[in-house]
């Protein structure tokens, strides 16, 4: 309930900030509908409109457009550019202050992850937020499935996952925001979803994948959660961090159907290693990434709440990183420079983590957590009379290991065929060159030992043996190199690699599960060698 009293003291706070009276003014469009209904595409254009007009802080940019479609014309997906300077090229940035990236309903029925993306917006445009553009620059992709948004559900307009796409990247929602990542480098991102009910309205999801600089999982964790979860409580909602519990064994988070029938026991886990999603997909490059995963019932009386809270968890971030600006800026820049150097002249003993699992931790045996169990007999709909009840987790695995690693290669030879790679590649910003003469190489090359496929499409193979055989190949004219010193040091190899859990070979779409006996096609080169190279614009 808000007093007389509360209002005037927060008009004092306002005219305190020198701000012009029109910029207060600004309401979101699901402000302006009282939160009856969802933003749409059509409302967002001039919402941003009004706000790049009140503020020199924001642009507002082009990233991509959604593809052609039935009842739906292509839309475009924004970007919102907000910084204390009011650039708008990455070439503009001031990199002495930390970038974060938000990216709202990449699963467009989790409606609340735009609504709140678009607050932070007009909040850090002309509202009071604004401070905080002192210490950071923040990308906000309100709307990265404009048509999911349109017809209420999770897919995009191809009816593509697109957070089980961040690998193979079929949709232009996908590149529109790896093509965003790539330019503007943010040192974190947070991808903004909803979930089911949950006792914990906010659930946080740090970066999980064992590549990823120990360094980065642990501020993520000690600090960024940390805040986060005391801001989130302050406004008086429930934090924990993002959990899953599934079946043992099970590839749900790849995106494959999950077993059925089978009476599994159940573990219960921090969220996805899996590099196909919008966090670990942005993680791989050294980078402080979040999913937001909030509670939701999915409808339209509970969407003010559901977004008060998403915004607090998005706010939680940004504020978090502007607190700790310098921190995570040379945190995050000596860990890719590190990575950058390993991978330009790689040692025996660097090994690059293809296959990996969670595992129990000893001295975290067993995790505490609160749920709702809904009391027999009432109305599960209205979750009302809703039971909070404790649960003690003995099925616990906080932690990673990895199970399958290999040395880090200097690059990899990719044959003139598989096109298909490389124009996935290019799509992830990865630089290839392409031989321009054949020329014979000495290359590890891999030999199947034996292997059983997957049934699932997205699922790499059940069992994948090989054994690297040193070679001398000849490399042809028009065949395509990728050095593995860049930025996507440790994307490439799990792109790659043939046992790479998260990588090309589990897309049926580039058929590239081999034979048993059969060799990979894609060699490794291990020495530093002079090789006839351009590289492809
Ligand atoms: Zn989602």
């Amino acid at each position: 309930m808000r007093t007389a009293a509360a209002a005037l003291i927060s008009m004092v706070a306002l005219a305190g900030t020198g701000l012009p009276a029109f910029s207060q003014t600004i309401q979101t469009p699901a402000e302006q509908s009282g939160y009856t209904r969802y933003t749409q595409y059509q409302d967002i254009a001039p919402f941003l409109d009004q706000v790049a007009k009140a503020s020199k802080q924001a642009k507002v940019l082009v990233a991509g457009k959604t593809g052609e479609v039935k009842d739906f014309a292509p839309a475009d997906i924004y970007l919102v550019v907000l910084t204390a300077e009011g650039i708008a090229t990455p070439q503009a940035l001031n990199r002495k202050k930390p970038t974060i990236l938000v990216l709202g309903a990449q699963h467009g029925n989790e409606q609340s992850g735009k609504e709140a993306a678009l607050t932070l917006i007009r909040d850090l445009a002309v509202g009071d937020l604004k401070p905080l553009l002192g210490q950071v620059n923040v990308l906000v992709m309100p709307q990265t499935n404009p048509y999911g948004n349109f017809v209420n559900r999770r897919t995009n307009e191809q009816d593509l996952d697109l957070n089980r796409d961040h690998v193979k990247l079929e949709t232009p929602e996908t590149r529109a925001i790896h093509a965003v990542f790539r330019a503007w480098m943010p040192e974190a991102s947070i991808d903004v979803h909803e979930q089911g009910d949950n006792y914990y309205r906010v659930n946080s999801g740090r970066v999980t994948n064992a590549n990823i600089a120990p360094a980065i999982r642990a501020f993520a964790r000690d600090t960024i959660y940390k805040e986060t979860e005391a801001l989130v409580t302050a406004g008086g909602y429930t934090w924990h961090e993002y959990l899953v519990t599934e079946a043992m064994g099970s590839q749900g988070a790849a995106g494959a159907a999950e077993p059925t029938g089978a009476n599994l026991e159940e573990l219960t886990r921090p969220s996805t290693v899996d590099l196909n999603d919008g966090r670990n997909s942005l993680g791989i490059y050294e980078t402080i990434s979040f999913i937001q995963e909030s509670a939701s019932r999915h409808d339209i009386p509970t969407l003010k709440d559901r977004t008060t809270y998403q915004y607090l968890g998005i706010k939680g971030l940004v504020q978090s990183v502007a607190r700790h600006a310098e921190e995570v800026r040379t945190l995050v820049a000596s860990s890719r420079a590190a990575l950058l150097k390993k991978a330009s002249a790689p040692a025996p003993g660097d090994l690059v983590h293809l296959r990996m699992v969670h595992a129990r931790d000893p001295k975290d045996p067993q995790i505490t957590i609160q749920h709702f169990q809904t009391v027999p007999g009432a109305d599960a709909a209205t979750a009302s009379p809703m039971k909070v009840v404790t649960e003690v987790v003995r099925n616990w695995f906080p932690n990673v290991e990895p199970t399958i690693s290999v040395p880090r290669a200097f690059g990899y030879i990719v044959p003139a065929a598989n096109k298909d790679v490389v124009k996935t590649m290019i799509a992830h910003g990865i630089a290839v060159q392409v031989f321009t003469a054949d020329t014979e190489v000495e290359v590890e090359r891999y030999l199947v030992d034996d292997i059983t496929p997957s049934t699932e499409d997205y699922v790499a193979p059940d069992k994948i043996a090989v054994t690297k055989q040193a070679v001398k190949v000849t490399a042809r004219k028009g065949d395509y190199y990728v050095n593995g010193a860049q930025p996507a040091a440790n994307l490439i190899p799990n792109l790659l690699e043939p046992q790479a859990e998260f990588g090309f070979i589990r897309y049926r779409m580039f058929n590239l599960v081999p034979d048993k006996g059969a060799t990979f096609p894609f060699l490794r080169v291990v020495k530093r060698q002079t090789l006839p190279l351009e590289t492809i614009k």
